[in-house]
């Protein structure tokens, strides 16, 4: 099965992500995280993209959509994947498109309003990528690997406005290129974490 999952920073994504992945054994692509690594790796690729990520602005898309090939000729690709961050503009659908068929592509359709509180209280551990609120986690460490929880860069409110006013003008159009294709699922992002999930997994039956 190879999915997508779209939705604005901050709508809950990365967690949907974790569930849907667990439950059907696909690997989680997430192009945000993979250039985290490549930055903390310290590799020629991280150099280039931290200054983008870093302003709340989009890495060119000739580094993501390398990143994203050779990332796909891995193994655990061969029974599908979930793609989490990518495709970020109508120029990367185009190039994945021409790769891949996509089977579902999952919107997780949210209040905008309600984002940048949202990412204010979001804690992620910088081991394993886990992703967490401040009222959720019950103390400052990581539930599935125990390494201590940090605030990303790019989630302070002045990046976080940028990344939102970003995702508005590219990321939302590819809404409307996934209906067209007749592969949306809309979920209403609003809701609680199982509801969220439920929502999903009905439409992925
Ligand atoms: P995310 O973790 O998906 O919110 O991504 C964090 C940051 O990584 C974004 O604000 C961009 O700077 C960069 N990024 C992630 N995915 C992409 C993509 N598909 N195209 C361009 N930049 C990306």
């Amino acid at each position: 099965m190879n999915l997508i999952i779209m939705g604005a920073p901050g709508s809950g994504k990365g967690t949907q992500a974790t569930q849907i992945c667990k439950k059907h054994n696909l690997p989680h692509i997430s192009t945000g995280d993979l250039l985290r690594k490549n930055i903390a790796d310290g590799t020629d690729l991280g150099k280039k993209a931290k200054a983008y990520m870093d302003a709340g602005k989009l890495v060119p898309d000739d580094l993501v959509i390398a990143l994203i090939k050779a990332r796909f000729e891995e193994p655990d690709c061969k029974n599908g994947f979930l793609l989490d961050g990518f495709p970020r503009n109508s120029a990367q659908a185009d190039v994945l498109g021409g790769i891949v068929e996509i089977d579902k592509a999952i919107y997780l359709d949210v209040d905008l309003g309600k984002i940048a509180d949202r990412m204010a209280g979001r804690r992620v551990c910088p081991a394993c990528g886990y992703s967490t609120s401040v009222d959720l986690a019950k103390d400052s460490k990581c539930k599935e690997c125990g390494a201590a929880l940090i605030i990303r860069d790019d989630d302070r409110r002045d990046v976080v406005e940028n990344r939102l006013k970003v995702y508005s003008e590219q990321a939302a159009p590819l809404v409307e290129y996934y209906k067209a294709k007749g592969v949306l699922v809309t979920v209403d992002g609003n809701r609680s974490i199982d509801d969220v999930n439920k929502q999903i997994e009905d439409a992925l039956k």
